[in-house]
C-alpha cells in the first residue's frame, strides 16, 4: 500500500536551511566588512581633517600678527598681498570660523560669527588651556562643535604677540560637511544594497541548494520503489565519483547483501519444506499400502519400521536445524575448557575405524602425545565427526583418508584429508550452506543420504572459536580440510557440560 507522504513545512526542508545559512553567512559578512569600512572611512576623513587644520593653523601663524604696543588694546594683523587671489582667500577662509582673546579669554579681539553661533569657549576654560599650552608648547586642543546643525572641527591653541612675547588664545575651524556626507551616502549605499545583497544571495542559495539535492532526491525516490518483492533495483551510478555517487554505491551494496541475504531466507525455506515433504510422503505412502493391501502382521510390522526410520530422519532434521538456528543466532554459548585435542582426535578415529573397514577405506592418524586446547569439547568433537563421516562416505573402496594434527605456533591445525571422488570447483564456495548437497553425488534422496547440515555445523563451529578453514579438492583424487584453531587461554571449567544437547551423529 502506498503511503502519503506527510506535508512537511518548506522551513524544516534541508534545502531551506542551507539557503538560510547561506544567506546569514553572507548577511553577517556584509555588515561586518561594511561596519569595518566605514570606522576605517570615518578615522581616514578626521585624519583628513586634522591635516587641513593643521595646514590652516601653520597659514594663520605666517598671516597674522598680533601687536601690543601698550598704549591702546593688542590688535591682530593680516599681513597679505590683497591682490593675490590665493592669498586673500587662504586668509578669508581662515577668518571664516576664528576666535582670538587674551589669555584671560574676557578681552575677544576677533571672533567670526559662525564661532560665535557655535558657542565660544568660557574664560574659565581658556585659561586653563593657555596654562597647559604654556606648561607643553606646541599643545593643541581640537574638538566637533556645531553651528547650526553642521559640524566643524576646532583646533585651538596659543600664539604670542611681536613685542612681549605674551600668550594669546587662538581657535580655527573647518567644517565637516563633506566627510559626514561622505560617511552618510556610505551608510545609505549599504542599507540599501545589503538587502538587496541578501535577496540575491537567498536566491542563489536557494537554487544552488536546490541543484545539489535534486540527485539526492533522485537516490530517496529510487530508494522508495525497492522493496522486498524487488531488491533487484538499484540506483543509477551518476559517474561524478563525488560523495554522493559514494552514497550511492554504499544504498547499492547495502541492497545486495539484503538481496543476497532474502535469495538465501527464500532458498532455504524452499529447502526445508522439499526435505521434510519427502519423508512425509515416504511415510504417508507406506502407511496408505499397509492399509490398503497388508494383509499379514509381517507387512503391516515392515511398512512402521520404514515408517520410523522416515520418522527418525524427520525428528534428527528438525533437532539439527533448531540447534544451528540456535548456534547462528548466538543462543548456543561455547563452553571452552583446556583439553587435549590429542586424545580426542585418536578417541575420535577409533569410532570410525569399523565403519572405515566395512566401507573398504584405510582410515589412519597422524596425532602428537599431547596438544592441549581451549575448546568446547562437545563441539569440537562434532566438527571432527562431520569431518570423517564425510571422508569415508565420500572416499570409494580401496581409498585412504588421513588425518593430521599439528600444534602451530598460537594455534593448531587439523587436516582430513582423503582421496575420495573430490568437489568440482563451482560447487566448493557451496559447501558449507545449509542443505547443500554437490549435485550428482549418487546418492537418491533417502536413509542413506546426508541432511547437507554437516559442514554448515563445521564452519559455525570454527568460526566460534575464532578459527579459519579451508577446502582443496580435485575431483576423482580426493579433498583435504584443513582448520586452524586459537590454543586460546585456559578458562574456568564449564559449569555443566552435561547441559549442552549432543548431536555427535551430525
Ligand atoms: P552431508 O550431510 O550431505 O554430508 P555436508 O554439509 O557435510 O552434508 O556436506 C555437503 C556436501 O559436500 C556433501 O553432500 C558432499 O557432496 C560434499 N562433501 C563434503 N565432504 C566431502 C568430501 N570429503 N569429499 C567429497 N565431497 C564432500
Amino acid at each position: 500500500m502506498a503511503r502519503k507522504r506527510k506535508p512537511r513545512h518548506v522551513t524544516r526542508g534541508l534545502r531551506f536551511r542551507l539557503m538560510a545559512s547561506y544567506a546569514l553567512f553572507f548577511a553577517l559578512l556584509l555588515i561586518g566588512a561594511a561596519a569595518i569600512f566605514r570606522a576605517r572611512l570615518s578615522i581616514v576623513l578626521q585624519n583628513q581633517a586634522e591635516d587641513t587644520l593643521a595646514q590652516q593653523w601653520a597659514a594663520m601663524k605666517g598671516y597674522m600678527r598680533i601687536e601690543d604696543f601698550g598704549n591702546k588694546p593688542a590688535e591682530a594683523h593680516w599681513y597679505y598681498d590683497s591682490e593675490d587671489p590665493d592669498e586673500t582667500f587662504i586668509v578669508e577662509r581662515l577668518r571664516r570660523v576664528f576666535l582670538l582673546t587674551d589669555a584671560s579669554g574676557t578681552n575677544e579681539m576677533f571672533i567670526s560669527t559662525t564661532y560665535e553661533s557655535m558657542g565660544r569657549e568660557s574664560p574659565t576654560q581658556i585659561q586653563q588651556r593657555v596654562r597647559i599650552a604654556l606648561a607643553s608648547p606646541g599643545k593643541v586642543f581640537s574638538d566637533t562643535r556645531y553651528s547650526e546643525g553642521e559640524p566643524y572641527f576646532i583646533r585651538a591653541g596659543i600664539v604670542f604677540d611681536e613685542q612681549h612675547k605674551a600668550p594669546y588664545y587662538v581657535a580655527i575651524g573647518t567644517p565637516l560637511t563633506g566627510s559626514q556626507k561622505i560617511l552618510r551616502d556610505f551608510t545609505l549605499f549599504f542599507v540599501g544594497f545589503i538587502p538587496a545583497a541578501l535577496i540575491l544571495g537567498s536566491w542563489l542559495g536557494w537554487y544552488m541548494a536546490g541543484r545539489a539535492l535534486k540527485p539526492v532526491l533522485a537516490v530517496a525516490q529510487t530508494a522508495q520503489r525497492i522493496s522486498g518483492s524487488n531488491l533487484s533495483l538499484r540506483i543509477p551510478a551518476r559517474e561524478a565519483n563525488d560523495e554522493l555517487d559514494y552514497l550511492i554505491l554504499t544504498f547499492n551494496r547495502m541492497i545486495e547483501r539484503l538481496e543476497a541475504s532474502f535469495q538465501q531466507m527464500r532458498q532455504f525455506s524452499t529447502d526445508v519444506s522439499h526435505e521434510l515433504r519427502t519423508p512425509i510422503t515416504a511415510i504417508r505412502g507406506q502407511l496408505e499400502v499397509a492399509l490398503f493391501t497388508a494383509k499379514t502382521p509381517d507387512q503391516y510390522r515392515d511398512a512402521i519400521v520404514n515408517s520410523l526410520q522416515d520418522i527418525d530422519r524427520l525428528s534428527q532434521m528438525v533437532r539439527a536445524l533448531l540447534l544451528l538456528s540456535q548456534a547462528e543466532s548466538g543462543q548456543l554459548a561455547l563452553q571452552k575448557s583446556r583439553i587435549d585435542l590429542g586424545a580426542v582426535v585418536r578417541d575420535l578415529t577409533e569410532q570410525f575405524e569399523i565403519p572405515a573397514e566395512a566401507a573398504g577405506v584405510r582410515l589412519s592418524a597422524q596425532v602428537p602425545g599431547h596438544c592441549f586446547a581451549n575448546v568446547d569439547r562437545v563441539q569440537v568433537e562434532r566438527m571432527i565427526t562431520n569431518l570423517l563421516s564425510n571422508a569415508v562416505k565420500f572416499t570409494p573402496e580401496g581409498g585412504t583418508v588421513r588425518v593430521t594434527l599439528r600444534p602451530d605456533e598460537d594455534a593448531v591445525e587439523l587436516v582430513v584429508a582423503d582421496t575420495g571422488r573430490g568437489i568440482p570447483e563451482q560447487y566448493l564456495p557451496h559447501i558449507f550452506d545449509r542443505f547443500y548437497r554437490v549435485p550428482g553425488s549418487g546418492t537418491a534422496p533417502g536413509p542413506d543420504q546426508g541432511l547437507g547440515l554437516g559442514l554448515s555445523f563445521v564452519a559455525w563451529i570454527v568460526k566460534a572459536h575464532d578459527g579459519a578453514i579451508d577446502v582443496e579438492s580435485t575431483p576423482g583424487q580426493g579433498t583435504r580440510f584443513r582448520i586452524k584453531l586459537p590454543v586460546g587461554e585456559e578458562a574456568p571449567a564449564p559449569p555443566d557440560a552435561a547441559a549442552q544437547p549432543i548431536m555427535n551423529e551430525l
